[in-house]
């Protein structure tokens, strides 16, 4: 890696993708976010260092972790493998000598440089499927300068680039990013601030002003709505939702995306509490797409 080679921590890069985005796409999972999104389904993204996940039903007990842990943090009490994640300085030692894959180190510091390597791989399968790459997270705006250069690392390569993004980033300091990026996905999650705020850890006047805002200028900006049940599936809240986006915004269209639970054994994981969500019914979900539809908003989907 040469010196001025920004380094950033990702947790992931997903080849082959056919979710996020146009075509074949190579998705590069960004560690940390500002946002804790209860039904969040990558609860591994959120915090911005190096971690250790730990699946306790996939242990034995067989204490190989508790023999090389240096801070404590694997031990043995009272016959039992404990694992004091506050102890863990992530080292990574038990994660190798684990034979059940019950530790797993989640995140890694990386170069620009080591990131395109991997992606370019694929570069002649973006082209013949009008793919490319996509930037998610945790909160890919989370880490500027990383993903401008990676951005614009693709950009001079002739890699077409999309972000998943929560939206809630200083517009102007990230602007000559969001310059270079082909398309950009936004979450709404909640219209009402204080529902919001109690969802996710923050309140939504940032995030929509900066879709107002982005909008106006960047040719495709796409608005995702996590749909769940009892949450935010409410007829005012979707009707507050098709007027802000008629009145306030110039977006492409909206996408969206019913609850799943596929994340819950990582909640237990990472030492995060589970809440259980569901996803609204056929028809709900139907009853939006109308009504987007009907205020002109086209209704997209990339799955
Ligand atoms: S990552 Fe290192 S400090 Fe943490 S539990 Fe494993 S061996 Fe111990
Ligand atoms: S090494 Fe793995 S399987 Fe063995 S006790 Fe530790 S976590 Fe469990």
């Amino acid at each position: 890696m040469r010196r001025s080679d920004p380094e950033g921590t990702i947790f992931q890069i997903q080849r082959w993708s056919v979710n996020d985005g146009d075509g074949i796409r190579s998705t590069v999972f960004f560690k940390g976010c500002p946002l804790r999104c209860q039904w969040c389904a990558n609860p591994e993204s959120w915090r911005h260092e190096v971690e250790i996940l730990f699946f306790a039903d996939r242990c034995t007990g067989c204490g190989r972790c508790a023999a090389v842990c240096s801070t404590g943090a694997s031990r043995i009490a009272d016959g039992q493998v404990c694992f004091e994640r506050e102890q863990c300085s992530a080292c990574g030692a038990c994660t190798s000598v684990c034979p059940a894959g019950a530790k797993n180190a989640m995140g890694k510091a990386v170069s620009v440089a080591d990131v395109l390597k991997t992606i370019k791989r694929d570069a002649v399968f973006y082209r013949e499927s009008g793919g490319g790459v996509t930037f998610s997270g945790g909160e890919p705006f989370a880490q500027p300068s990383f993903l401008r250069q990676l951005v614009s690392a693709c950009h001079e390569n002739g890699i077409a680039t999309a972000v998943e993004t929560s939206g809630f980033f200083d517009l102007a300091a990230v602007q000559d990013i969001l310059e270079m990026i082909d398309c950009v996905f936004v979450d709404i999650k909640h219209m009402d601030e204080a529902q919001h705020k109690m969802l996710t850890g923050v309140g939504n006047r940032t995030i929509l002003a900066n879709i107002a805002a982005l909008s106006q200028w960047h040719p495709r900006v796409i608005v995702r709505v996590p749909l769940i049940r009892g949450i935010n599936d409410s007829e005012e809240n979707f009707r507050t939702l098709c007027a802000f986006l008629k009145a306030e915004t110039r977006v492409s269209g909206v996408e969206l995306l019913p609850y799943h639970d596929y994340g819950q054994a990582k909640y237990e994981a990472v030492g995060a509490g589970f809440h259980t969500f569901s996803a609204p019914d056929d028809e709900t979900i139907a009853r939006f797409q109308q009504l987007l539809e009907s205020q002109g908003i086209p209704v997209l989907d990339f799955k």
